[in-house]
């Protein structure tokens, strides 16, 4: 097998042949956070945006990512740089960093979500929304 060849095989699936070692980035923030400063106005932008961020992890050699802003989820946005990144083989997971203003810095969790179809995320937003899912207020 040649090294392009093994290459190919390797994006589609690295754990082919069982395990494999995997550079990881569990706390990556996006221009969808208030503290990342990407101006994108335009559609046209967002794609640059999208085909940078994507790029820059490549070169960075990271292959699994979580995607988790600072108290917010953005499903547009993931959706676009996870399939931009699927295709040249890095897998994102989408996240939240939750941010609760206790103590001198603060209390920072990452919280990564299941990889889950458009018709479960739609399905858990609307039930976040019923009045009865409406338990953790923030103050
Ligand atoms: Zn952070």
């Amino acid at each position: 097998m040649s090294e392009s060849e093994f290459m190919l095989s390797w994006t589609a699936n690295p754990f082919a042949n069982g395990s494999a070692w995997l550079r990881a980035d569990f706390h990556l923030h996006t221009r969808a956070d208030r503290e990342f400063a990407y101006p994108a106005a335009t559609d046209e932008q967002r794609n640059i945006f999208v085909a940078q961020y994507v790029d820059s992890l490549q070169r960075a050699g990271i292959r699994v990512g979580l995607i988790a802003n600072h108290n917010k989820f953005d499903l547009g946005e993931f959706k676009a740089l996870r399939k931009r990144a699927k295709s040249i083989g890095i897998f994102l997971l989408p996240g939240v960093e939750l941010s609760v203003n206790d103590g001198t810095h603060g209390i920072h969790i990452l919280i990564a979500f299941g990889n889950v179809t458009d018709e479960v995320w739609k399905k858990n937003i609307e039930e976040s929304r019923s009045p009865k899912n409406q338990t953790i207020t923030s103050g």
